[in-house]
């Protein structure tokens, strides 16, 4: 048995194993080369022991199904699915589900393996997964989607299980999708298991203030970053892309901390009102119209010059690789909270470090999700459900707890946010596997 803290002579280090595998960045833009360029870092400044380092940088899991859905009009279509379990040293995986048709293994890979880096970060007792089925949902009738998330779960039973691995909404699923996904599994185990995943209906065990979650947690991390560079609160200047779950609830929120909201933005386009947009009002608009083309309280502007104006604080809340090594230089922003997964590639963080902006990364900055998803997970489990003002008040002290942790490894090593983040998390999953030992 070897014990993973001391190689044995002659065992290459992981700072050499990176030195000597590491390809240049082939493309940033892909997600998992993104990932795995943070963790070599954070890997390298940590010096890794060797054999934990390849443990991490593997998946666990990943799993590929087949799923044969009937179309209404009694024709049999097969979808491609995923499951990847990238490390469940700390607890059972945890992660969204996306139905999309650019899903693709590779991005399914990085986001189960952010989902781990995330769960530590925040000091979550659960590993990180991630699945997703290629598909255009907006081309399903209801009854489709509901025959293809059943089929999806029912390929993956032995893989799903509250004390296993536990879905959750992402791209293209919501509360009606787990719903089905809880009812298929409780239907193959003859008995309901709440556990199985969470952002369900309150209703059927869903837990209070996990729809703002998200975007809740965004607003603590950009308070206290606010806090530590000594920059006001009232009248401070914001640019929020993507105006959906995540987006319109951090902007509604910061708004009401008395910040300026002079831009938002989703996929019709983007709109400023350097007097501030009422952001209750932008989504009455939103709730009449769908989208915000069109909306009269602000003027139009094109998409990527949100990112460029002269703000405070940015917060890409939409899409990956929104900022890139090419729009980097001109971003203004002195704050950058990222409400996205992944909307920074590694070439950009480079330039925005030079440039002093002070980056909050998206495992800290959207992590209010998975910690409200924590929280659910603990209430089924308990059967005892807790108020919203309880929820709130637990998840503040976790993302003001995880933001300090941070902080403070940013500054006792040099380093900035996102490396310290990265720092913070693989040191915790490291840890848990030095104690439980490697069986190898
Ligand atoms: P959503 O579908 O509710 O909203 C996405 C918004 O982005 C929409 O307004 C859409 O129109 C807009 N958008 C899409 N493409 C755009 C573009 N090119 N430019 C500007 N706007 C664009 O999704 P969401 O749940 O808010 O998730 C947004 C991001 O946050 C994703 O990266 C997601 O993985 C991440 N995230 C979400 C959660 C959560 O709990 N919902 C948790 C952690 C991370």
């Amino acid at each position: 048995m070897t014990d993973t803290n001391t190689s044995a002579a002659g065992v290459r280090t992981a700072r050499e194993i990176i030195g000597r595998s590491k390809d240049p960045v082939l493309d940033e833009n892909n997600p998992f080369e993104a990932m795995m360029a943070r963790f070599d870092h954070a890997a390298e400044l940590l010096d890794l022991d060797p054999g934990l380092y390849k443990v991490l940088r593997a998946p666990e899991k990943q799993v590929i199904v087949a799923v044969p859905v009937m179309r209404d009009a009694g024709e049999v279509e097969v979808f491609t699915g995923y499951r990847v379990l990238h490390n469940t040293s700390r607890g059972p995986g945890k992660g969204g589900i996306r139905f999309d048709l650019n899903v693709t293994l590779d991005e399914v890979k990085a986001l189960a393996a952010w989902m781990t880096w995330k769960c530590a970060v925040v000091n979550i007792p659960f590993g990180g997964a991630k699945g997703g089925v290629v598909c255009d949902p907006s081309v399903l009738s209801i009854s489709e989607l509901e025959r293809l998330t059943r089929r999806y779960t029912a390929s993956l039973i032995e893989i799903f299980g509250p004390e296993s691995d536990i879905p959750a909404p992402d791209v293209n699923t919501n509360e009606r999708v787990m719903a089905w996904i809880m009812d298929t599994f409780s239907m193959h185990k003859r008995h309901a298991v709440t556990g199985v995943v969470t952002g369900k209906p309150i209703e059927m065990g869903g837990s209070l203030g996990r729809r703002e979650a998200t975007g809740r947690g965004c607003v603590i991390a950009t308070k206290e970053a606010l806090r530590h560079l000594g920059l006001p609160m009232r009248g401070t200047k914001v640019a929020v892309q993507g105006f959906g779950n995540v987006g319109s609830v951090a902007a509604q929120l910061l708004e009401q901390e008395g910040l300026t909201i002079v831009a938002i933005s989703d996929k019709s386009g983007a709109v400023y009102n350097a007097n501030g947009i009422y952001i209750n009002d932008a989504l009455q608009w939103i709730h009449e119209h769908r989208f915000l083309i069109g909306y009269p309280g602000a003027d139009a502007i094109a998409a990527d010059d949100l990112l460029e104006l002269d703000v405070d604080v940015l917060v890409p809340a939409a899409v990956e690789n929104a900022i890139t090594r090419k729009n980097a230089s001109r971003i203004k922003a002195r704050v950058i909270c990222e409400g996205a997964n992944g909307p920074t590639t590694p070439g950009a963080d480079r330039v925005l470090e030079e440039q002093g902006v002070f980056v909050i990364p998206d495992i800290l900055a959207n992590a209010g999700g998975v910690t409200v998803s924590y929280f659910e997970w603990v209430q089924d489990r308990a059967g005892y459900f807790w108020d919203e003002a309880t929820v709130n008040d637990r998840l503040q002290s976790i993302i003001q707890r995880s933001f300090h942790d941070v902080l403070s490894v940013a500054s006792r090593h040099q380093v900035n946010m996102r490396t310290a983040a990265y720092m913070l998390s693989v040191e915790r999953v490291a840890a848990v596997h030095r104690l439980r030992g490697m069986y190898a």
